[in-house]
């Protein structure tokens, strides 16, 4: 089974305790894209501006993207984001926010697109993330993700768009904000009466927890000796975990557990190297080599 992707493509300049980069590529849509398709077909819908550089094109396709629905504004600038870390590498400080193209994106779900069964509304406007559900005739599983910027800036879309959503993606600050619960499980709680039939809270590197009526689901995150830039983990983790899922098609409480421990694993390649620096480079063999590893530290 093939996912859609609807989300940020963008251009990111980044600062951690350990370095920079400028405008290089990065975006939500790009990561859980890029992740996904280590498990199943991938289609992406974007768009980018004639600034986006043909190489971050061509890597896409390197990895079997579908670009069909990623659109080409000729007159207009990619969607750009600048972030900074403190030493801690928890939730980066947003230096800039700038739309660009995306401000005001109309997409167009491709005809061969709107039968797709896994559709990941990945972090963009909440009203484009709606767009995109809506020319969907019958999804099999909605799962969708968020930010800071978004729960400030739209809220009230985001709440509405909340009741048609399977499995909802957010960090514990994110949860926090949005329910107005210090406590997560309250948090949780809260936000479920929103809508989403799922919720899971990633708490960066202390793993992340699944919320849903019938049970409570913890797991802890892989341990990792280097954390270069955490930009892009959470996107990374819910392309895995979207991935797996349509790859075996079915879902259910057993593969959703499993879903959560591959997408764990494959945030930890995305926070080893800036941009795609490391994801992008990964082969089969990395993702199996640390699924046992994860199995040794969770077995007992
Ligand atoms: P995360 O997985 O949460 O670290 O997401 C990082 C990615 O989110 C970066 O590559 C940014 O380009 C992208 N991003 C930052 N702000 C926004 C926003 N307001 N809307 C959509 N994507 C964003």
């Amino acid at each position: 089974m093939s996912v859609l992707v609807v989300g940020s493509v963008a251009l990111d300049t980044i600062k951690t305790p350990l370095g920079q980069c400028r405008r290089v590529l990065g975006g939500s849509a790009t990561y859980s894209s890029v992740s996904a398709s280590f498990f199943s077909p991938v289609n992406l819908v974007a768009v980018v501006g004639a600034d986006f550089p043909k190489v971050h094109i061509n890597l896409l396709q390197k990895k079997g993207i579908n670009l069909e629905g990623l659109e080409i504004k000729k007159n207009g600038k990619t969607f750009s984001w600048e972030g900074e870390y403190s030493w801690d590498f928890s939730d980066p400080k947003t230096i800039a926010t700038h739309l660009n193209v995306f401000s005001q994106f109309d997409p167009k779900i491709p005809k061969e697109y709107k039968n797709s069964e896994f559709l990941f509304l990945a972090n963009i406007d909440p009203q484009i993330q709606a767009e995109v559900l809506k020319q969907i005739n019958e999804p099999k599983l909605v799962v969708c993700d968020t930010m800071n910027y978004w729960i400030e800036s739209s809220r009230s879309q985001l709440v509405k768009l909340l009741k048609d959503i399977d499995v909802f993606l957010l960090n514990e600050s994110e949860a926090r904000q949005l329910s107005g619960e210090t406590v997560i499980v309250k948090a949780a709680r809260a936000i479920a009466k929103m809508g989403p039939k799922k919720i899971i809270i990633k708490k960066g590197e202390h793993g992340s927890i699944l919320f849903s009526n019938k049970s409570v689901f913890s797991v802890p995150a892989y341990l990792l000796e280097s954390i270069f830039d955490p930009t892009g983990a959470g996107d990374t983790f819910a392309g895995g975990f979207i991935g797996y899922l349509a790859k075996n098609k079915k879902v259910n409480e057993n593969t959703i557990r499993r879903a959560i421990v591959y997408g764990s694993i494959m945030a930890t390649f995305a926070v080893e190297d800036f941009s795609l620096g490391r994801l992008g480079n990964i082969t089969p063999d990395d993702i199996k080599a640390r699924y046992e590893k994860f199995k040794a530290l969770t077995c007992f």
